[in-house]
């Protein structure tokens, strides 16, 4: 089912006497979610990712704009008639339930001709429990269950009715750093395995790179940038872009362009042809920095540090806007650190520029 969402706007009175105006959660937001896909919606927090998720599945209600599923507008669609499936970030599974009955709950609210027999509904979570590998927990209690298990008794639960679309906000939050890479990998396998239309909200931008087919980048309610997420690490639209996806970030510096060359301080580290003279922000991917004696970049060198297949050179600037600069360069490389400075080539390709003010992205040929 593919989503399309339409200048979709979300405003919430302002709360108290002195606030100024309405909060803007969620601004003309406008992209489609391609049928089967799964896309990453990646932010920092208070950006507007859940409003945007709670006005798709219909517990919010927009105040501008619309939402189709398929060819249907669903604006004013009631949740339950949707046909979406929600997990959030706190599981919220009920306590006193067994998961059996929890994973059950969704199927035995329905009405009319939806309603089921007892062997059918069985059999529907016996599936939507042996698609989330949790079939030997179905008679215990949450309390009973792991954080991991509790959220696949959660993602169970959304996919029990076999949603149109699925919705996930956050929902690897509460989960340790190696769950939450094992859970990933589990919601990717059951999003291809089922083919469903799959929302992905998180402000981790590596958690949203490595498991969705797009990612939609938004800031203070507004999106900045969608595409594969390759493309949009490659080829960011702006300053927050750039800096929002990637570990380690990407390295920023305060450069100068004069006469289609790059400076950064008294460096001549780049052609930029076409750009104008002027005062410009400059991106370095910490991949871009390629060690030469004779590269034209000159940093002051901190430490270096191993990474096994890596080594990060740790280094400092006057003019990079980091306390450090890092760079990523193979082991096999040797470091002379019994000297002050460090020099680098850089790789064109990861060098970005930025308007001053603007911060959007300024193209230059090489
Ligand atoms: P995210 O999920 O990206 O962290 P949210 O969508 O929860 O962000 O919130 C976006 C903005 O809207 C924030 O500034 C938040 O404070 C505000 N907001 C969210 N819900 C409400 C509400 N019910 N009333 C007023 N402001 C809200
Ligand atoms: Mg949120």
């Amino acid at each position: 089912m593919k989503v399309v969402l339409e200048n979709l706007t979300k405003e919430f009175p302002a709360r108290g006497k002195k606030a100024a105006g309405n909060v803007v959660a969620v601004d003309h937001v406008s992209f489609e979610i391609p049928d089967g896909s799964l896309t990453g919606l990646l932010g920092p927090s208070g950006c507007g990712k859940s409003t945007t998720l709670f006005m798709l599945c219909g517990l919010l209600a927009p105040t501008g704009g619309k939402i189709f599923f398929g060819e249907d507008d669903v604006t004013d669609l009631p949740a339950e008639n949707r046909g979406v499936g929600i997990v959030f970030q706190n599981y919220a599974l009920y306590p006193h339930l067994t998961v059996r009955q929890n994973i059950l709950f969704p199927l035995e609210n329905l009405k009319g001709k939806d309603k089921l027999s007892k062997a059918e509904m069985n059999r529907k979570a016996e599936e939507a429990a042996a698609l989330v590998q949790i079939e030997s927990l179905m008679d215990r209690k949450p309390s009973e269950l792991s954080g991991g298990q509790q959220q696949r008794v959660a993602i169970a639960r959304a996919m029990v009715k076999m949603p149109r679309v699925l919705l996930l906000d956050e929902p690897l939050s509460n989960l340790d750093a190696r769950l939450r890479l094992q859970t990933r990998e589990e919601i990717r396998r059951i999003q291809r395995e089922t083919g469903i239309t799959t929302v992905f909200v998180t402000h981790d931008q590596e958690e949203a790179m490595s498991i969705s087919d797009q990612i939609v980048v938004m800031k203070e309610g507004v999106v900045q940038q969608i595409g594969r997420p390759q493309d949009v690490y490659d080829d960011p639209v702006n300053l927050f872009v750039a800096k929002f996806l990637g570990t380690p970030p990407i390295n920023v510096f305060d450069g100068r362009v004069r006469g289609g060359i790059l400076y950064i301080g008294e460096d001549a580290v780049l052609n930029v042809n076409k750009v104008p003279d002027g005062n410009v922000t400059v991106g370095i991917r910490p991949e871009g920095f390629v060690l030469a004696d004779d590269g034209p970049l000159h940093l002051t060198l901190s430490r270096v540090e191993v990474l096994g297949r890596d080594i990060s050179v740790v280094s400092t600037s006057p003019h990079s806007r980091n306390e450090s600069v890092r760079s990523i360069i193979s082991a096999e490389a040797k470091v002379d650190t019994s000297k002050p400075t460090v020099a680098f080539k850089l790789k064109p390709a990861k060098v970005f520029l930025f308007h001053k003010e603007t911060e959007a992205r300024i193209r230059y040929g090489e």
